[in-house]
């Protein structure tokens, strides 16, 4: 069968095709048809094995280097008539292999994080298995299955149209043409019409943005449109965060420096007769390698990749790196109120009609959940709750309800805020609509006076938190459903139905951390003023000391701009909204410079959460399209999932913070020894020792700095602003003073040593561990440690004591005490270098005392 001749057919050929039926597969046969054609995915590129990324590792220059450097102090001496020299380059090998090793363990632990993210945003769609509707991970589509599909919903497969109603999708991903296409169920002639001409098909990869549609599956996987396309998806690309782009930066900068040093400390051992010329190049490559912050970027992406995996645990699933570290600056929280603050379970609570038979009536038929196998209603909540009620109060039988049929639809939709169904009544059709009242009212025909007691009942129900439904219907001859505004006008009133939907407990506490935490909530609803009011004051959103107001959404087109960026901070809940209404919203406190998360759910909330510096989509009851318009998804669809990760987001920030700072201090350490002892006339370290310590230093403490627990005071401090740099002048400023003074005591070790090879040895002990002291020092950039509980901080620990062991055994096991050019110390050598290291920890806690204090006035 020809893959592009399926819109020639009509559906029941297209059912004979597939060896399909109208009501679906079966499990088995949709088992069997998977394990024969495979899953419904694009293949995407390569992936790098591990052995890939072993290699990898050696692309890079400084590598290259130091292998060369390892030639040559083997063969060098050859050429004054010595014997071949392996013992220094035997170190250097293993530096370079041990460096490559926990690069690849580095670098595969990231990507597998990585990984189980992008499985956990898998999309699902909906499919009839056994005649039953069932949410199944699209990659398990096959030809032949028969799919439900809504508006927000993302197209899983090719699929011939079976049934549909209103359907539009947009289908720019393979057309380019941004205007949603509106479907219908119609068999075409022209074999070659262009795809966007296929009416009767939904292609992958476009969206639904309106209406409704059953499909069949005709083709999955490489075989659709888009795999015909894409032929291969290149391994997604990796996005590159500002952060570490602007690490990238420094890295540079640092790198051309450092050479320059390099350059100069050759050159001085060199020409001061200090050096043989061997070992003066030797020096100078390891003073190189070992200060050329190459492996900073790597720590910090995997420290990214690590607070994402444990912020997925935590429920927010983080779709684009970038957001980890936008997170922690966010300023306002824009949230939804139904399922984000409150719990989207709704119970009613409150009739009022005079005519309840029809009502009831109403209630059951404009309604789109359905009873699964249990007798359970599933669907919208709001529409489940109606449902709920009927039967608990034995007004309908679960006969009743599967029994249903109807004569035609228009769908809910946010903007309308109305939906609306026609069944068959005598000889013509009886149209029932529901929504929200104010919206329902102006479509009935009723004495103003009767209005007013019907608005005035509503405002009553809704000043007590509830959530109004008001129903209204009509009878018709023959209505033309696609006659939107004609269908749902000329109604008579029928009654209004009021449900609770209580808040979610966690929420009122996450309101006041944000407050805390200098973060303003913002509540955003499509319910009424008055309900909104309600709720937001009993979460603490509203009714706090900044007096911040609610208005509605026809208030807020009523302001211009300006007048909007004037009154933006004031208002802290907006009622009665449209989805377009987030966009005006975002805008307007961007233009303030404010940080702005907001969430969504909705096909017309994408634009929003695009625009948002942080959209948060909903993993439960959000849209295919709102979530893949998102950064983050929470899986619990819980707002007080969205201060939790603002809180890991700052963790995270802080961490990276800490990890830079003392990878970049150690170096500093490194260079400022070697380079005032050259410049002294005198030779500190030997080669070898330098990259040992490099080695030893770089990498266990780094990371460990990188899983550091939150600071106490995480959420008790005002967002970062965006705009002060990374490493401000303090900062830079503290990163060279802990260098100075790890090489001051380097040096001091030496002189207290005598020089020579006990002189190297202490100052060789002393600049590593208190590296490492300093590490110690570096938990918290505030507080002070003696205030820090041990038990918190496990993997610093265990990094410090793996670090130190390391570095003892090099003295302590003889034959490396010798590849090293060590010696051994005695008991009273042993507690001066403890002691110059005390010293170092000291000093840092003395710079957080003075930042303290200056912080404080
Ligand atoms: P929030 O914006 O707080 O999440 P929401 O998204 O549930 O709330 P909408 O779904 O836009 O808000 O609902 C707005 C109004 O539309 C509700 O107050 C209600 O009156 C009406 N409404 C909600 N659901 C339906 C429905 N299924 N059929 C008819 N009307 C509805």
């Amino acid at each position: 069968m020809e893959k592009q001749q399926w819109h020639t057919l009509t559906e029941r050929d297209a059912l004979r095709e597939t060896g399909g039926d109208a009501k679906g597969l079966s499990r088995a046969e949709a088992v069997k048809r998977l394990e024969q054609n495979g899953p419904n995915k694009l293949t995407e590129g390569k992936k790098k094995t591990l052995i890939g990324i072993f290699f990898a590792q050696f692309q890079d220059l400084m590598i290259w280097v130091l292998i060369a450097a390892a030639a040559v102090s083997a063969f060098a001496p050859l050429l004054s008539g010595k014997s071949l020299e392996l013992a220094d380059a035997a170190i250097i090998m293993v530096v370079v292999i041990l460096n490559a090793v926990l690069g690849t363990i580095q670098e595969s632990r990231a990507e597998a994080a990585l990984d189980a993210l992008k499985e956990m945003a898998a999309p699902n769609a909906k499919a009839y298995r056994d005649g039953h509707l069932v949410k199944i991970p699209s990659a398990e589509l096959v030809v032949g299955d028969v799919v439900a599909l809504e508006a927000g919903d993302s197209v899983p497969a090719d699929l011939r149209l079976l049934e549909c109603n209103s359907l539009k999708v947009e289908e720019s991903a393979l057309t380019g043409e941004s205007v949603p296409v509106e479907k219908m169920v119609v068999t075409l002639d022209d074999p070659g019409a262009p795809l966007g001409d296929r009416l009767n098909m939904a292609f992958m990869g476009t969206s639904v943005t309106y209406g409704r549609a059953g499909a069949l599956v005709v083709a999955t996987g490489m075989d659709t449109q888009m795999g015909a396309i894409a032929g291969q998806l290149a391994s997604t690309e990796k996005e590159t965060t500002p952060l570490q782009k602007k690490l990238n930066q420094i890295t540079n900068m640092l790198s051309i420096g450092v050479l320059g040093i390099a350059a100069l400390v050759f050159l001085l051992g060199l020409l001061s007769g200090l050096l043989e010329p061997l070992e003066s190049f030797m020096t100078a490559v390891s003073l190189a390698v070992a200060a050329i912050p190459e492996g900073m970027v790597a720590v910090v992406t995997i420290v990214l990749a690590m607070g994402m995996s444990r912020m997925a645990k935590q429920g927010a699933i983080i779709r684009r790196l970038p957001a980890v570290e936008t997170l922690g600056s966010t300023q306002v929280i824009c949230s939804d109120k139904t399922g984000t603050l409150t719990q989207n379970k709704m119970t009613v609570t409150e009739i009022s009609t005079t005519d309840e038979a029809l009502l009831e009536a109403a209630m059951a038929h404009c309604n789109d959940s359905v009873l699964d196998e249990t007798g359970r209603a599933v669907g919208d909540p709001t529409e489940t709750a109606l449902i709920d009620y009927l039967l608990k109060n034995k007004l309908c039988t679960d006969e009743d309800i599967r029994n249903r049929k109807r004569a035609g639809e228009i769908p809910f939709d946010s903007d309308r805020k109305l939906s609306t169904v026609g069944i068959e009544h005598g000889a013509g059709v009886r149209i029932f609509v529901k929504g929200a009242p104010d919206v329902l009212l102006s479509r009935c025909g009723m004495t103003s006076s009767a209005g007013i007691a019907v608005e005035k009942k509503n405002e009553e129900m809704a000043s007590r938190a509830l959530r109004v439904l008001a129903f209204g219907y009509k009878d018709v001859q023959s209505p033309n459903f696609s006659n939107v505004r004609e269908i749902e006008s000329g109604l008579t009133f029928i009654g209004l139905v009021g449900m609770i939907d209580p808040a979610r407990p966690e929420a009122r506490e996450a309101i006041k951390t944000c407050r805390e935490a200098g973060i303003l909530p913002v509540m955003i609803t499509g319910d009424h003023k008055i309900t909104a009011v309600a709720i937001a004051t009993d979460l603490g959103i509203l009714g706090g000391r900044d007096r911040r107001v609610a208005i509605t959404g026809a208030e807020l087109e009523a302001m211009s701009d300006a007048e909007l960026d004037k009154r933006v901070e004031s208002i802290a809940v907006y009622a009665r909204v449209a989805p377009e209404h987030k966009s005006r919203i975002v805008a307007a406190w961007q233009r303030k410079g404010r940080i702005v998360s907001m969430t969504g759910d909705g096909v017309n909330d994408a634009p929003a959460l695009k625009a948002a510096d942080i959209g948060v989509g909903m993993g439960i009851t959000g849209t295919d399209v709102s979530k893949g318009a998102s950064d983050m998804v929470l899986t619990d669809d819980n707002f007080a999932t969205i201060v939790l990760a603002v809180g890991e987001g700052r963790r995270i920030f802080d961490n990276i913070h800490k990890t830079v700072r003392f990878l970049l201090s150690s170096n500093a350490g490194e260079v400022l020894a070697v380079l005032v002892t050259t410049l002294m006339g005198f030779s500190l370290l030997k080669a070898t020792q330098i990259l040992w310590i490099n080695l030893v230093t770089d990498t266990f403490p780094a990371l460990a700095l990188g899983v550091e627990p939150a600071e106490k005071d995480v959420m008790g401090r005002k967002p970062r602003d965006q705009k002060v740099p990374f490493f401000d002048g303090r900062a830079w400023m503290s990163i060279g003073l802990v260098g100075a003074a790890e090489a001051a005591l380097a040096i001091t070790a030496y002189f207290w040593g005598g020089g020579g090879a006990l002189g190297s040895t202490m100052a060789f002990l002393t600049l590593s561990l208190s590296q490492l002291f300093a590490a110690v020092g570096f938990q918290s950039e505030r507080h002070s440690i003696f205030n820090i509980k041990l038990r918190e901080h496990k993997a610093l620990w265990l990094a410090f004591a793996g670090s130190t062991l390391l570095q003892l055994s090099v003295i302590f096991i003889p034959p490396l005490r010798k590849l090293f050019d060590l010696v051994m110390l005695t008991g009273f050598e042993w507690m001066q270098v403890v002691a110059l290291c005390l010293i170092m920890l000291l000093f840092i806690e003395a710079q957080k005392l003075v930042a303290r204090i200056r912080d404080k006035d």
